[in-house]
């Protein structure tokens, strides 16, 4: 049934005058914006549990021109985020700022190159230097990467044996697979113009911005952006909902980093990924996750338990069910991006081994 519709479907776009159309993989970035303030607005990609994890943009509107964080993480993006701006302001953008290197972050930087070409990005000398490294050697693969994860995610949606709402994600997942690599071909790294270590002021009368390193958390070299006068701050990937993300954290570190940014007296916070919290709930479900797994982990770890086995002697259970409820899809999400790294740079961290950017 399902191959004679599809079959149905290529004869019907074969001869239909929207055949042209039909053969463009639909934009798959687009994004919608949400005003936090009067001046500053969230760019946003909705559906932010499901490929592709596309990070926050926020604009904060100074007197004279606009501060941007982060780009959007396809040239595609790049172009949606622009595209958002111009809605809502003639302003040009004078600043960019990377919260960190990860491209979902900062791949659509060409797009604002080319819409305002007096801008300067900024970023940490961490993140560049991992801009510039091996670090970002994975863009080269990208698009095929994609390509082979929406494969995998389209045998995942036919298997019977998984829970619905588990194939219904693979099944999204496989839905954006033509979009994302058509997105994520041809793409150009726009590493900083400019880079700092611990602060970095762009002031204004309305609506200073601080940039800060805090320590590292996420990756050696986040970003915080903070706009005391809004009471708004920009996170990056140092906070992501509802799923953390733990590629290439340092976790002992990360909690400290983010206890710092506890201390600003925030009305807003805007996490990498995911909606704007007004309180510290979420941060503080992190720290706790983050303190449980250390706990686990570091003991066994020093005693020389394989890291195999570590995995099965500890228990993530409660911790998994805090975050991702009695979802499936979220659950898959709650392994895959956040336990296995954070379990394994735990395990680094407790033996005193190096978590290394770009691999983990
Ligand atoms: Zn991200």
């Amino acid at each position: 049934m399902a191959r004679t519709w599809a079959m149905l479907g290529a004869v019907l776009a074969l001869g239909s005058p929207l055949a042209a159309a039909a053969q463009a993989p639909p934009d798959v970035f687009a994004r919608q914006t949400l005003a936090v303030t009067d001046r500053v607005h969230l760019i946003y990609k909705p559906a932010v549990t499901d490929p592709p994890f596309e990070g926050n943009v926020v604009v904060i509107e100074q007197s004279a021109g606009l501060v941007v964080v982060d780009a959007g993480g396809s040239p595609v993006s790049g172009r949606d985020v622009v595209d958002e701006i111009r809605k809502f302001s003639r302003k040009p953008v004078r600043w960019l700022i990377y919260t960190h290197y990860h491209g979902d972050h900062n791949l659509g930087a060409g797009a604002f190159r080319q819409a305002w070409p007096k801008l300067r990005i900024v970023s940490t000398a961490a993140t560049r230097t991992n801009m510039t490294g091996p670090a970002m050697d994975y863009v080269r693969t990208y698009a095929k990467s994609y390509g082979d994860m929406a494969a995998f995610a389209a045998t995942q949606a036919r298997d019977e044996h998984l829970p619905q709402a588990l194939r219904d994600g693979w099944a999204r997942t496989a839905a954006a697979g033509p979009g994302m690599v058509a997105g994520y071909t041809d793409m150009s790294v726009y590493p900083a113009d400019q880079t700092f270590t611990d602060r970095f002021s762009i002031p204004d009368h309305a609506a200073p911005v601080e940039v800060m390193f805090l320590g590292r958390g996420n990756t050696d070299g986040d970003a915080v952006v903070w706009a005391p006068k809004q009471r708004v701050v920009a996170s990056g990937d140092l906070v992501v909902a509802p799923i953390p993300y733990a590629a290439h954290t340092y976790p002992g570190e990360w909690i400290a980093t983010l206890k710092r940014l506890e201390g600003l007296d925030f009305a807003y916070l805007v996490p990498g990924h995911g909606p704007v919290e007004t309180d510290r709930a979420y941060v503080d479900k992190v720290i706790t996750a983050l303190d449980n797994v250390r706990a686990q982990v570091g003991p066994l770890a020093r005693a020389d338990v394989l890291l195999d086995e570590v995995r099965k002697r500890i228990d993530l259970k409660p911790m998994r069910h805090d975050f991702a409820g009695d979802d499936p899809w979220l659950g898959f999400l709650f392994g895959a991006v956040f336990a296995g790294d954070l379990v394994s740079n735990a395990y680094k961290e407790a033996r005193g081994e190096t978590v290394i950017q770009g691999r983990g």
